[in-house]
């Protein structure tokens, strides 16, 4: 039997391997793709201490992934489907039907960006409808291309696609920003930038390829359409915690609840990283929650 088995390998994750090896825990890390998570398609990241010249997400992941590893906790490719209570610990069933016993859980399952729902969407993802400027901003070199949100998302990746793209427009609902300020001021004076503001998106136009979207002024009603051969779509995430529902609380938006310990509603389960109720969902404050997450269950199992 395990003393913990981890969900999920994004920094939340990978920062609970490293501190549950260093406590000897009996330790077991399951993640679906590579580890990673979210920051594994994020261009570059300016906002972790420790590297005053930015890093990119994949070198950060892989040094956190490479340092985890070090202290002994194991890393495998597994997808859960279903997490029973049974005696004083957990069996884990996998989808490939294996089972795993453990006195613990750390869910650490992330986020997943969410879809905007309109016509044209599902149709044509991949065909430049995209959720990922790392993976696909070279395809639109030259090219024009919509963003829509006007989150930190929205806007770092719209900064990151003007390597590419000759024009973006920055689509969004209000005549305001959520972004942190740097980025603002840094999209605002960047002139291939142009923002549509007070505006949604209705409908991604074009029959094999995008072509366009059609907008609606949200203040008038009026509709436009507007040519572009690309449409990034970065207007917010939800919580990866359907394995969950049922089993521990969450929130109104279904983000796990805890305690300051990263407890959860039930004993033996805990929660670190986005799929975690908070104010502020970053790479720093995953990795903090996921080392808090580590030394709880030490605790409680001693
Ligand atoms: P977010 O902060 O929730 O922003 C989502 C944006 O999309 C908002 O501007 C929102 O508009 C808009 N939006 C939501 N639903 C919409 C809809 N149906 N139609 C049109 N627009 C819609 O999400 P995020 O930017 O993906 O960021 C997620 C979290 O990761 C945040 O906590 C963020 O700070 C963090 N993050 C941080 C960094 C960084 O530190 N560099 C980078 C990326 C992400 P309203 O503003 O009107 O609500």
């Amino acid at each position: 039997m395990l003393d913990v088995l981890i969900i999920g390998g994004g920094p939340a994750g990978l920062a609970a391997a490293l501190y549950a090896g260093r406590a000897q825990l009996k330790g077991l890390l399951l993640e679906k793709l590579s580890p990673g998570g979210q920051v594994l398609v994020t261009d570059f990241v300016e906002n972790y201490p420790g590297f005053p010249d930015g890093v990119t997400g994949f070198e950060l992941v892989d040094k956190m992934a490479q340092q985890a590893k070090k202290f002994g906790v194991e890393i495998k490719n597994g997808e859960v489907s279903e997490i029973k209570k049974e005696g004083h610990g957990f069996v884990v069933i996998l989808s490939n039907g294996e089972r795993i016993e453990t006195k613990t859980v750390i869910v650490a399952t992330g986020a997943t960006h969410r879809n905007l729902g309109v016509k044209g969407e599902r149709e044509l993802t991949g065909k430049g409808v995209s959720y990922c400027a790392t993976c696909d901003g070279p395809f639109f070199r030259d090219q024009e291309v919509a963003v829509v949100g006007g989150g930190d998302s929205a806007i770092q990746e719209a900064i990151f696609l003007t390597k590419f793209a000759k024009k973006i427009y920055v689509i969004h609902r209000r005549d305001e920003l959520r972004a942190v300020k740097i980025l603002q001021e840094r999209a605002f004076s960047n002139p291939k930038i142009e923002f549509i503001w007070d505006s949604v998106v209705e409908e991604i136009l074009g029959e094999n390829q995008v072509e366009g979207v059609r907008i609606r002024h949200v203040k008038t009603g009026a509709l436009s359409d507007l040519s572009v051969q690309g449409v990034f779509i970065f207007i917010g995430i939800e919580p990866n915690t359907s394995l969950v529902k049922g089993l521990i609380k969450l929130d109104d938006r279904n983000f796990i609840k805890t305690d300051e310990w990263m407890r959860t509603s039930l004993k033996g389960i805990y929660a670190a990283g986005d799929c975690r109720s908070k104010p502020l969902l970053q790479i720093v404050t995953a990795v903090a929650e996921g080392a808090t997450a580590a030394f709880a269950v030490q605790h409680d199992l001693e």
